[in-house]
Protein backbone atom coordinates (compact mmCIF):
# COMPACT_ATOMS: atom_id res chain seq x y z
CA UNK A 1 0.00 0.00 0.00
CA UNK A 2 1.34 3.16 -1.04
CA UNK A 3 1.53 6.14 1.83
CA UNK A 4 2.25 8.99 2.05
CA UNK A 5 5.51 11.02 3.15
CA UNK A 6 3.51 11.96 6.48
CA UNK A 7 6.16 15.04 7.02
CA UNK A 8 4.10 17.24 4.80
CA UNK A 9 1.17 16.39 7.18
CA UNK A 10 2.63 18.66 9.57
CA UNK A 11 3.42 21.78 7.23
CA UNK A 12 1.33 24.87 8.16
CA UNK A 13 2.96 27.57 5.57
CA UNK A 14 0.99 27.77 2.46
CA UNK A 15 -1.76 29.10 5.25
CA UNK A 16 -0.32 32.46 4.50
CA UNK A 17 -1.00 33.70 0.99
CA UNK A 18 -4.55 31.46 0.74
CA UNK A 19 -5.80 33.53 3.67
CA UNK A 20 -5.29 36.96 2.43
CA UNK A 21 -6.56 36.23 -0.68
CA UNK A 22 -9.67 35.15 1.25
CA UNK A 23 -10.08 37.83 3.01
CA UNK A 24 -9.09 40.38 0.03
CA UNK A 25 -11.86 38.71 -1.60
CA UNK A 26 -14.44 38.89 1.07
CA UNK A 27 -13.43 42.42 1.13
CA UNK A 28 -14.29 42.49 -2.20
CA UNK A 29 -17.46 41.17 -2.40
CA UNK A 30 -18.40 43.37 0.59
CA UNK A 31 -17.45 46.72 -1.31
CA UNK A 32 -18.07 46.19 -5.04
CA UNK A 33 -16.09 49.01 -6.97
CA UNK A 34 -13.86 49.74 -4.49
CA UNK A 35 -9.87 49.37 -5.95
CA UNK A 36 -7.72 47.17 -3.79
CA UNK A 37 -3.61 48.58 -3.50
CA UNK A 38 -1.32 45.64 -3.20
CA UNK A 39 1.87 46.73 -1.17
CA UNK A 40 1.98 42.82 -0.51
CA UNK A 41 3.84 41.09 -3.59
CA UNK A 42 7.28 39.77 -3.71
CA UNK A 43 7.32 40.05 -7.27
CA UNK A 44 9.12 42.02 -9.81
CA UNK A 45 6.70 43.90 -12.06
CA UNK A 46 8.45 45.89 -14.33
CA UNK A 47 9.39 44.32 -18.14
CA UNK A 48 12.11 43.06 -19.04
CA UNK A 49 15.71 45.67 -19.89
CA UNK A 50 16.69 46.10 -23.76
CA UNK A 51 20.05 44.48 -23.44
CA UNK A 52 18.94 41.22 -21.41
CA UNK A 53 15.85 40.62 -23.90
CA UNK A 54 18.34 40.74 -26.47
CA UNK A 55 20.61 38.10 -24.98
CA UNK A 56 17.85 36.23 -24.47
CA UNK A 57 16.73 36.32 -27.96
CA UNK A 58 19.96 35.45 -28.80
CA UNK A 59 19.52 32.39 -27.03
CA UNK A 60 16.81 30.97 -29.08
CA UNK A 61 18.22 32.20 -32.02
CA UNK A 62 21.20 29.63 -31.10
CA UNK A 63 18.59 26.98 -30.67
CA UNK A 64 16.80 27.76 -34.16
CA UNK A 65 20.35 27.25 -36.24
CA UNK A 66 21.81 24.12 -37.10
CA UNK A 67 25.47 25.49 -36.28
CA UNK A 68 24.63 26.62 -32.73
CA UNK A 69 21.86 23.84 -31.64
CA UNK A 70 22.85 23.00 -28.41
CA UNK A 71 20.96 20.14 -26.60
CA UNK A 72 21.44 19.35 -22.94
CA UNK A 73 24.59 21.59 -21.66
CA UNK A 74 27.21 20.74 -18.76
CA UNK A 75 24.99 20.06 -15.67
CA UNK A 76 26.93 22.64 -13.40
CA UNK A 77 25.75 25.45 -15.75
CA UNK A 78 27.38 27.34 -18.96
CA UNK A 79 31.00 27.25 -18.64
CA UNK A 80 30.59 31.27 -19.84
CA UNK A 81 28.19 31.89 -17.01
CA UNK A 82 29.84 30.44 -14.47
CA UNK A 83 33.25 32.48 -15.59
CA UNK A 84 31.47 35.34 -15.76
CA UNK A 85 29.88 34.91 -12.11
CA UNK A 86 33.29 34.37 -11.12
CA UNK A 87 34.22 37.68 -12.34
CA UNK A 88 31.19 39.36 -11.04
CA UNK A 89 32.46 37.39 -7.47
CA UNK A 90 35.67 39.33 -7.96
CA UNK A 91 34.10 42.61 -8.24
CA UNK A 92 32.33 42.23 -4.96
CA UNK A 93 35.98 41.10 -3.17
CA UNK A 94 35.65 37.19 -3.45
CA UNK A 95 37.54 34.91 -5.14
CA UNK A 96 35.29 31.70 -6.44
CA UNK A 97 36.47 29.45 -9.01
CA UNK A 98 34.00 29.13 -11.74
CA UNK A 99 34.20 24.97 -10.60
CA UNK A 100 32.54 26.18 -7.35
CA UNK A 101 29.19 27.96 -9.00
CA UNK A 102 26.17 25.67 -9.72
CA UNK A 103 24.01 27.79 -12.23
CA UNK A 104 20.22 26.01 -11.57
CA UNK A 105 16.61 27.37 -12.24
CA UNK A 106 16.55 29.35 -9.36
CA UNK A 107 17.31 30.05 -5.71
CA UNK A 108 14.06 28.49 -3.48
CA UNK A 109 14.86 25.28 -5.14
CA UNK A 110 18.65 25.14 -4.45
CA UNK A 111 17.02 26.51 -0.62
CA UNK A 112 14.85 23.90 -0.43
CA UNK A 113 16.99 21.05 -1.95
CA UNK A 114 20.16 21.92 -0.58
CA UNK A 115 19.33 20.46 3.51
CA UNK A 116 19.16 16.89 1.40
CA UNK A 117 22.85 16.41 1.34
CA UNK A 118 23.46 16.90 5.07
CA UNK A 119 22.56 14.34 7.33
CA UNK A 120 18.95 13.04 8.36
CA UNK A 121 19.49 13.85 12.37
CA UNK A 122 21.29 17.38 11.68
CA UNK A 123 19.83 20.29 14.14
CA UNK A 124 18.59 23.07 11.90
CA UNK A 125 18.78 26.97 12.69
CA UNK A 126 16.69 29.67 11.36
CA UNK A 127 15.76 33.17 11.21
CA UNK A 128 12.79 34.27 12.69
CA UNK A 129 11.38 35.51 10.82
CA UNK A 130 12.23 33.82 7.76
CA UNK A 131 11.72 33.06 3.99
CA UNK A 132 8.91 29.76 4.69
CA UNK A 133 11.17 27.42 2.50
CA UNK A 134 13.76 26.98 4.74
CA UNK A 135 11.64 25.67 7.33
CA UNK A 136 9.62 23.71 5.31
CA UNK A 137 12.07 21.79 2.81
CA UNK A 138 13.32 20.43 6.75
CA UNK A 139 9.88 19.74 7.90
CA UNK A 140 9.15 17.18 4.51
CA UNK A 141 12.85 15.82 5.11
CA UNK A 142 11.73 15.03 8.80
CA UNK A 143 13.82 16.99 11.04
CA UNK A 144 11.54 18.49 12.85
CA UNK A 145 8.84 17.13 15.69
CA UNK A 146 5.58 18.19 15.84
CA UNK A 147 3.80 21.87 14.95
CA UNK A 148 3.15 23.72 17.82
CA UNK A 149 0.14 26.14 17.28
CA UNK A 150 0.39 28.24 20.50
CA UNK A 151 3.63 28.78 20.19
CA UNK A 152 3.83 28.60 16.08
CA UNK A 153 6.95 26.64 15.57
CA UNK A 154 8.18 23.25 15.67
CA UNK A 155 9.68 21.25 17.78
CA UNK A 156 13.21 19.96 17.15
CA UNK A 157 14.16 23.29 15.31
CA UNK A 158 16.54 26.27 17.00
CA UNK A 159 14.39 29.40 16.10
CA UNK A 160 17.11 32.95 16.01
CA UNK A 161 14.60 35.77 16.84
CA UNK A 162 14.96 38.68 15.04
CA UNK A 163 14.46 42.07 17.15
CA UNK A 164 13.88 45.60 17.05
CA UNK A 165 16.78 46.20 19.60
CA UNK A 166 19.13 44.26 17.15
CA UNK A 167 18.03 45.78 14.42
CA UNK A 168 16.60 42.36 12.95
CA UNK A 169 20.06 40.79 12.48
CA UNK A 170 19.96 37.94 15.19
CA UNK A 171 22.73 36.72 17.39
CA UNK A 172 23.94 32.85 16.42
CA UNK A 173 22.10 30.13 18.88
CA UNK A 174 23.09 29.39 22.16
CA UNK A 175 22.74 25.54 21.30
CA UNK A 176 24.94 24.18 18.78
CA UNK A 177 23.29 23.72 15.12
CA UNK A 178 24.52 21.88 12.49
CA UNK A 179 22.87 23.78 9.39
CA UNK A 180 22.36 27.58 10.02
CA UNK A 181 20.12 29.57 7.41
CA UNK A 182 20.53 33.06 6.99
CA UNK A 183 19.41 35.36 4.34
CA UNK A 184 20.38 38.88 3.90
CA UNK A 185 19.48 41.26 2.90
CA UNK A 186 15.78 39.78 4.17
CA UNK A 187 13.03 38.91 3.43
CA UNK A 188 10.70 39.73 5.00
CA UNK A 189 12.25 42.55 7.16
CA UNK A 190 14.88 44.20 4.97
CA UNK A 191 17.78 43.86 7.46
CA UNK A 192 20.92 43.78 6.12
CA UNK A 193 23.81 41.62 8.25
CA UNK A 194 26.94 43.00 8.43
CA UNK A 195 30.85 42.40 8.13
CA UNK A 196 30.99 42.20 12.13
CA UNK A 197 27.46 39.89 12.22
CA UNK A 198 28.55 37.48 9.84
CA UNK A 199 31.86 37.02 11.46
CA UNK A 200 30.02 36.20 14.59
CA UNK A 201 28.24 33.28 12.68
CA UNK A 202 31.57 32.48 10.66
CA UNK A 203 33.24 31.94 13.82
CA UNK A 204 30.23 29.95 15.60
CA UNK A 205 30.12 27.75 12.60
CA UNK A 206 34.09 27.11 12.71
CA UNK A 207 33.62 26.85 16.47
CA UNK A 208 31.06 23.66 16.02
CA UNK A 209 32.09 22.60 12.40
CA UNK A 210 28.28 23.74 11.46
CA UNK A 211 27.61 25.06 7.56
CA UNK A 212 25.81 28.42 7.30
CA UNK A 213 23.31 28.48 4.18
CA UNK A 214 23.41 32.09 2.86
CA UNK A 215 20.88 33.41 0.61
CA UNK A 216 21.85 36.53 -1.22
CA UNK A 217 18.64 37.04 -3.48
CA UNK A 218 18.57 40.45 -2.79
CA UNK A 219 22.28 41.36 -2.97
CA UNK A 220 21.99 43.53 -5.45
CA UNK A 221 19.23 46.06 -3.81
CA UNK A 222 22.15 47.34 -1.01
CA UNK A 223 23.33 50.46 -1.60
CA UNK A 224 25.48 51.13 1.43
CA UNK A 225 28.74 50.16 0.00
CA UNK A 226 29.97 49.08 3.79
CA UNK A 227 27.57 46.14 3.73
CA UNK A 228 28.62 42.75 2.60
CA UNK A 229 27.29 41.51 -0.79
CA UNK A 230 28.30 37.90 -0.39
CA UNK A 231 29.53 36.00 2.76
CA UNK A 232 32.93 34.88 1.05
CA UNK A 233 33.82 38.90 1.55
CA UNK A 234 34.20 37.84 5.01
CA UNK A 235 37.40 35.88 5.55
CA UNK A 236 36.47 32.22 6.59
CA UNK A 237 33.74 31.88 5.07
CA UNK A 238 35.22 29.58 2.37
CA UNK A 239 35.49 27.25 5.13
CA UNK A 240 31.78 26.78 5.99
CA UNK A 241 29.39 28.84 3.91
CA UNK A 242 27.14 27.92 0.90
CA UNK A 243 26.05 30.91 -0.91
CA UNK A 244 22.73 30.26 -3.11
CA UNK A 245 21.91 33.49 -5.38
CA UNK A 246 19.54 34.14 -8.30
CA UNK A 247 18.92 36.54 -11.22
CA UNK A 248 14.89 36.58 -10.48
CA UNK A 249 15.47 40.25 -8.01
CA UNK A 250 18.57 41.34 -9.58
CA UNK A 251 17.23 41.04 -12.80
CA UNK A 252 13.32 40.73 -12.96
CA UNK A 253 13.32 37.09 -13.91
CA UNK A 254 11.02 35.72 -11.05
CA UNK A 255 9.56 34.10 -14.72
CA UNK A 256 12.35 33.30 -16.82
CA UNK A 257 13.98 31.29 -13.87
CA UNK A 258 17.71 31.68 -13.44
CA UNK A 259 19.63 31.32 -10.08
CA UNK A 260 23.20 29.70 -8.90
CA UNK A 261 24.70 28.04 -5.61
CA UNK A 262 28.39 28.58 -4.82
CA UNK A 263 29.57 25.26 -3.21
CA UNK A 264 33.03 26.17 -2.49
CA UNK A 265 35.61 23.23 -2.59
CA UNK A 266 37.63 24.50 0.89
CA UNK A 267 33.91 23.74 2.44
CA UNK A 268 34.62 20.77 5.28
CA UNK A 269 32.04 18.97 7.31
CA UNK A 270 32.65 16.75 9.55
CA UNK A 271 34.52 13.38 9.12
CA UNK A 272 34.42 14.64 5.42
CA UNK A 273 37.00 14.53 2.72
CA UNK A 274 37.98 17.89 1.21
CA UNK A 275 35.85 18.95 -1.47
CA UNK A 276 32.59 15.93 -0.41
CA UNK A 277 30.61 18.48 -0.09
CA UNK A 278 30.86 20.00 -3.26
CA UNK A 279 31.41 16.31 -5.33
CA UNK A 280 28.07 15.73 -3.47
CA UNK A 281 26.05 18.73 -4.46
CA UNK A 282 27.08 18.07 -8.06
CA UNK A 283 26.07 14.48 -7.53
CA UNK A 284 22.98 15.46 -6.15
CA UNK A 285 22.46 17.93 -9.14
CA UNK A 286 23.18 15.44 -11.91
CA UNK A 287 20.99 12.86 -10.46
CA UNK A 288 18.12 14.96 -10.01
CA UNK A 289 18.52 18.26 -12.27
CA UNK A 290 19.51 17.81 -15.83
CA UNK A 291 20.50 21.98 -15.68
CA UNK A 292 19.19 24.87 -16.45
CA UNK A 293 17.28 26.72 -19.88
CA UNK A 294 20.07 26.97 -22.36
CA UNK A 295 18.58 30.12 -23.16
CA UNK A 296 17.38 31.71 -20.06
CA UNK A 297 21.84 31.31 -19.66
CA UNK A 298 22.36 33.79 -22.19
CA UNK A 299 20.21 35.64 -20.58
CA UNK A 300 22.17 35.64 -17.38
CA UNK A 301 25.25 36.28 -19.49
CA UNK A 302 23.64 39.57 -20.78
CA UNK A 303 22.92 40.39 -17.24
CA UNK A 304 26.34 40.13 -16.09
CA UNK A 305 28.11 42.14 -19.37
CA UNK A 306 28.48 45.67 -18.23
CA UNK A 307 25.78 46.78 -20.17
CA UNK A 308 23.37 44.11 -18.70
CA UNK A 309 24.96 45.14 -15.13
CA UNK A 310 23.66 48.76 -15.92
CA UNK A 311 20.44 48.40 -16.79
CA UNK A 312 19.57 46.04 -14.10
CA UNK A 313 21.30 48.13 -11.42
CA UNK A 314 18.68 51.04 -12.72
CA UNK A 315 16.23 49.00 -12.84
CA UNK A 316 16.99 47.88 -8.89
CA UNK A 317 17.07 51.89 -8.50
CA UNK A 318 13.57 52.12 -9.71
CA UNK A 319 12.25 49.93 -6.73
CA UNK A 320 14.25 51.49 -4.25
CA UNK A 321 12.85 55.14 -5.62
CA UNK A 322 9.09 53.00 -4.63
CA UNK A 323 10.76 51.48 -1.61
CA UNK A 324 11.64 55.36 -0.38
CA UNK A 325 8.44 56.55 -1.33
CA UNK A 326 6.30 54.06 1.01
CA UNK A 327 8.91 54.68 3.62
CA UNK A 328 8.85 58.20 3.72
CA UNK A 329 4.82 58.34 3.44
CA UNK A 330 4.44 56.11 6.39
CA UNK A 331 6.96 57.92 8.67
CA UNK A 332 4.96 61.01 8.06
CA UNK A 333 1.83 59.38 9.26
CA UNK A 334 4.12 58.88 12.57
CA UNK A 335 4.75 54.92 11.45
CA UNK A 336 7.95 52.56 12.70
CA UNK A 337 8.91 51.49 9.51
CA UNK A 338 12.64 49.75 9.03
CA UNK A 339 14.30 48.39 6.26
CA UNK A 340 13.93 49.59 2.67
CA UNK A 341 17.16 50.82 2.52
CA UNK A 342 19.28 48.24 1.18
CA UNK A 343 16.38 45.84 0.33
CA UNK A 344 13.10 45.87 -1.58
CA UNK A 345 10.93 44.99 2.04
CA UNK A 346 9.27 47.59 4.57
CA UNK A 347 9.27 46.32 7.90
CA UNK A 348 6.64 48.31 9.91
CA UNK A 349 5.69 48.08 13.36
CA UNK A 350 2.20 47.75 14.16
CA UNK A 351 0.47 50.65 15.71
CA UNK A 352 -1.25 50.42 18.84
CA UNK A 353 -0.20 47.05 19.60
CA UNK A 354 -2.06 45.45 16.83
CA UNK A 355 -1.54 42.22 15.76
CA UNK A 356 0.21 41.57 12.48
CA UNK A 357 -3.66 39.95 11.44
CA UNK A 358 -5.56 43.09 13.24
CA UNK A 359 -3.67 45.44 11.53
CA UNK A 360 -4.01 43.77 7.96
CA UNK A 361 -7.11 44.09 8.25
CA UNK A 362 -7.80 47.71 9.12
CA UNK A 363 -5.46 48.66 6.28
CA UNK A 364 -7.57 46.72 4.09
CA UNK A 365 -10.84 47.78 5.30
CA UNK A 366 -9.64 51.42 5.80
CA UNK A 367 -7.44 52.39 2.85
CA UNK A 368 -7.52 49.65 0.89
CA UNK A 369 -4.43 48.43 0.63
CA UNK A 370 -3.01 44.98 0.89
CA UNK A 371 0.08 44.01 2.69
CA UNK A 372 1.69 40.73 4.46
CA UNK A 373 1.29 39.89 8.16
CA UNK A 374 4.74 39.27 9.62
CA UNK A 375 3.39 36.83 12.24
CA UNK A 376 2.76 34.47 8.22
CA UNK A 377 6.70 34.15 8.59
CA UNK A 378 6.93 33.19 11.79
CA UNK A 379 6.67 33.65 15.40
CA UNK A 380 8.96 36.81 15.97
CA UNK A 381 7.24 38.15 12.97
CA UNK A 382 3.97 38.74 15.04
CA UNK A 383 3.08 42.57 15.58
CA UNK A 384 5.03 43.76 12.25
CA UNK A 385 4.03 44.01 8.69
CA UNK A 386 5.76 43.27 5.44
CA UNK A 387 5.42 45.72 2.61
CA UNK A 388 6.85 45.87 -0.54
CA UNK A 389 8.36 47.76 -2.77
CA UNK A 390 7.52 45.88 -6.18
CA UNK A 391 4.85 47.69 -8.42
CA UNK A 392 4.72 50.26 -10.81
CA UNK A 393 5.23 53.53 -9.64
CA UNK A 394 1.70 55.06 -10.21
CA UNK A 395 0.06 52.08 -8.12
CA UNK A 396 3.11 53.05 -5.03
CA UNK A 397 1.78 56.23 -5.34
CA UNK A 398 -1.83 55.67 -5.33
CA UNK A 399 -1.29 53.20 -2.53
CA UNK A 400 0.32 55.16 -0.52
CA UNK A 401 -2.06 58.30 -1.19
CA UNK A 402 -5.08 56.21 0.27
CA UNK A 403 -3.10 54.83 3.63
CA UNK A 404 -2.37 58.76 4.16
CA UNK A 405 -5.98 59.52 3.34
CA UNK A 406 -7.77 57.01 4.92
CA UNK A 407 -5.93 54.65 7.34
CA UNK A 408 -7.02 55.60 11.12
CA UNK A 409 -4.42 56.23 12.95
C1 LIG B 1 12.45 35.76 -4.26
C2 LIG B 1 13.41 35.06 -3.37
C3 LIG B 1 14.29 34.11 -3.88
C4 LIG B 1 14.34 33.83 -5.36
O1 LIG B 1 13.90 32.58 -5.69
P1 LIG B 1 13.95 32.11 -7.22
O2 LIG B 1 13.57 30.69 -7.12
O3 LIG B 1 15.33 32.32 -7.71
O4 LIG B 1 12.94 32.92 -7.97
C5 LIG B 1 15.18 33.49 -3.01
N1 LIG B 1 15.21 33.80 -1.72
C6 LIG B 1 14.40 34.73 -1.20
C7 LIG B 1 14.53 35.07 0.24
C8 LIG B 1 13.47 35.38 -2.00
O5 LIG B 1 12.65 36.30 -1.48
Amino acid sequence: MARLNHHYRKLTAGYLFPEIERRMKAFQKDNPGTQIHRLGIGNTTEPLTPGVARGLEEGVKRLAAAETYTGYGDEQGLTELREALSRYYESLGAKIDPGEIFISDGAKPDAGNIQSIFSADSVIAFQDPAYPVYVDSNVIAGRSGSYDGERDNYSGFLYMPCREESGFIPAPPAQKADLIYLCSPNNPTGAVAGHRQLREFIDYARRHKAVIIFDAAYAEFITDPGLPRTIFEIEGARECAIEINSFSKFAGFTGVRLGWSVVPKTLVVEGGEPAEVHRCWLRRQTTFFNGASNIAQRGGLAVLSPEGLRECRELIGYYMENSRIIKRGLQELGLTVYGGENAPYLWLKTPGGLTSWEFFDRLLQEAHVVGTPGSGFGPSGEGYFRLSAFGHRADIEKAMESIANRLIL
